[in-house]
């Protein structure tokens, strides 16, 4: 008789650069059984995202990288299957941290519980999750500008950027979105309704770039980094403010990138310009949760804020879905559908 088992992709080795498919490896472990005070979650959906290029090492990022063997972190949408904690019963569907693998223990700390009825499972991943809080908090804690000024986005048609930028037309800026092709371009200026739209992968992006922001930008939200940043250098206005979410045009090259050194140049910006730049890490503002869903929440209902999702079925295609968000092939939050509950709660 087989023994029930859980898959897992695991850490094979550490990328150079981008990451690879031959960087992971599917393995199946036995079956984990919960002790006193456990509970067993079986992972419906995973969360595929770009700080896990970060986890793997030979990266830019501060984050200490995993070890060779470990499973892939990151959160999961999971549900109840075997329950010896009493805050949780059999069938309850939770956020979970549990990463790439099929089933795992959780003495409940790291769970919270999804309240089914407000909004599609997989929102809990994205637009009602950490990316939805990621983009909320970079615009009410990190940035503070005037209403009426040019606002821009990069990785805009993102799963952070599309919420930022969304946030920021709500709050009465002129939106520009920067992201990659013409269907994104489409997207962010027809369905979100941005007042710009850009495409950096067009040979005109120069011209472009000149065109949307004839006055400036006053506030920046960068999810990209290196050539976007670089690009959008000359445009800072006098007090400009900008948050630096991601760099993921960085994140597999931690060296010093190739071509003239513009560090002077930002320098310069940055003190004649009295400009303000700040970072934050998302896992320092878990608590501003309740008051990210309070607002975000209603408007998601309302069709205020829309947002759209790239789900990839199967676990085993999981490696070469996350290359994906490395060369723009993602439209919208990236998630992995490995199982539909047998047990979920009504
Ligand atoms: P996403 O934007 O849905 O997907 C990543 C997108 O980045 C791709 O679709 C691609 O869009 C763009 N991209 C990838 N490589 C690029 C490059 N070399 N140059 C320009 N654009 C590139 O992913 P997400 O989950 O919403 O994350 C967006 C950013 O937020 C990432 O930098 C991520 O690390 C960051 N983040 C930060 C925090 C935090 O705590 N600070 C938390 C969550 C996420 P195009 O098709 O437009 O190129």
């Amino acid at each position: 008789m087989n023994q029930p088992s859980n898959r897992q992709i695991v850490l094979a080795a550490r990328p150079n650069g981008n990451a690879a498919p031959g960087d992971f490896n599917l393995v199946t472990r036995p079956m984990p059984s919960p002790a006193e005070g456990e509970v067993l979650i079986r992972n419906m959906l995973i969360s595929l995202d770009p700080y896990q290029r970060n986890l793997m090492g030979n990266a830019s990022s501060e984050l200490p990288p995993i070890d060779i063997g470990q499973p892939m972190p990151g959160p999961t949408v999971a549900v109840v299957e075997q329950s010896r904690n009493r805050d949780f019963a059999v069938g309850d569907q939770v956020v979970s941290w549990s990463g790439w693998q099929e089933y795992a223990l959780s003495n409940g700390a790291d769970l919270q519980k999804i309240d089914a009825g407000r909004a599609p499972l997989s929102s809990a991943l994205g637009v009602l999750g950490h990316t939805g809080l990621t983009a909320w908090v970079g615009i009410n804690k990190f940035l503070d500008p005037k209403p009426g000024g040019t606002f821009v986005v990069t990785a805009a048609a993102g799963s952070v950027g599309s919420i930022a930028a969304q946030l920021a037309k709500l709050r009465g800026h002129r939106v520009v979105g920067v992201a990659g092709g013409a269907d994104k371009v489409r997207y962010l200026k027809e369905e979100l309704g941005l007042d710009e739209a850009i495409d950096y992968k067009a040979p005109d992006f120069a011209a472009q770039l000149a065109n949307a922001l004839p006055n400036g930008l006053d506030t920046l939200f960068d999810n990209v980094g290196g050539h976007m940043f670089e690009a959008l250098m000359p445009y800072f206005n006098m007090h400009a403010q900008i948050v630096v979410c991601g760099t993921i045009a960085q994140y597999g090259f931690p060296g010093a990138a190739e071509g003239p050194n513009r560090l002077p140049d930002l320098l310069k910006a940055f003190l004649y310009r009295f400009i303000v730049i700040r970072g934050f890490a998302l896992p320092d503002h878990f608590d501003s949760f309740p008051a990210f869903l309070a607002e975000v929440a209603p408007l998601v209902a309302q069709g205020k804020i829309k947002f759209r999702e790239d789900v990839v079925v199967g676990f085993e295609n999981i490696p070469d879905a996350f290359l994906k968000l490395f060369d723009g092939r993602n439209n919208g939050k990236l998630i992995a559908r490995i199982a539909v509950p047998e047990r979920a709660a009504p």
